[in-house]
């Protein structure tokens, strides 16, 4: 069984349809599509242009369950959700409302600083200052699985994606939140999109998927696609490196409640 469950339409920062993304996956033989766009709202009131607004979120919720009657592949109604401190008990009522299969937890922001942002901002920052970067960003993700409000962690290590990468693979600050998703009960995915950015590595790196699996973390791989034709990108390169890291089985979700899937 095969499933793609980290995928972005124009309710966010892509171009492509729900219809488009269903008729690709089930090109690319996938039993089950996950939709999840973003919402993030951001502490400051500023909507961000890569984000779904609040007031939109219904109209999004009523798009994609129109394909959930669909049996090839099966549409599951996702959401990638940012985690800030300040916004998340309003985010969990937010979520409440719907009935979302599953909800990634995704950490864009250390503070004010956008991880994701461009190559640039990393550039100038000085090498302490990186580290500080990097400090704030896994404290953020512990605090997100602290939170119980998400599923899924979203792209672990991300902030590696322009090359400015951690002092060590897997440093405290980075097994201390694998300790706090453990905990929480969560899952995590091996986002492929990272393979296919400066970095060239997916998020997170084999060995801090190792360290997630001595944790038993359950874990899915996803595309992160923002095209339709790239829903299946890199799966089967990451299903291995899953291999690798010592899993036998993936997760799929429902009613955002989880199953194992063989791998
Ligand atoms: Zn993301
Ligand atoms: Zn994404």
């Amino acid at each position: 069984m095969l499933t793609s469950y980290h995928n972005h339409t124009r309710h966010s920062d892509a171009s492509g349809t729900v219809r488009e993304n269903a008729v690709a996956a089930q090109r690319e033989s996938l039993d089950e599509l996950g939709i999840s766009d973003h919402l993030a709202l951001h502490p400051g009131g500023v909507q961000l242009k890569w984000s779904m607004s609040e007031a939109h979120l219904p109209d999004y919720v009523a798009d994609v369950l129109r394909f959930r009657e669909s049996l090839k592949p099966r549409v599951r109604l996702g959401i990638e959700a940012d985690y800030f401190p300040e916004t998340v008990e309003r985010l969990r009522a937010l979520l409440a409302r719907h009935p979302f299969d599953f909800v990634l937890g995704s950490v864009h922001y250390a503070d004010d600083f956008q991880i994701d942002q461009g190559t640039q901002s990393w550039k100038t920052l000085t090498a302490e200052g990186r580290e500080a970067r990097w400090e704030v960003y896994w404290r953020r993700v512990a605090e997100m699985a602290q939170s119980r409000v998400f599923d899924i962690a979203s792209h672990l290590d991300l902030p590696k994606r322009f090359g400015y990468r951690d002092s060590e693979e897997a440093p405290p600050g980075a097994l201390k939140a694998l300790d706090a998703i453990a905990e929480a009960g969560m899952a995590m995915e091996l986002n492929a999109s990272g393979w296919f950015h400066l970095v060239q590595e997916p998020y997170p790196s084999l060995g801090l998927l190792r360290e997630a699996r001595r944790r038993g973390i359950p874990v899915l791989v996803n595309a992160d696609s923002h095209r339709p034709e790239h829903v299946a990108r890199g799966l089967e390169r990451g299903r291995a490196l899953v291999r690798e890291a010592g899993y036998t089985e993936v997760v799929r979700f429902e009613g955002r409640k989880r199953f194992p899937i063989p791998l």
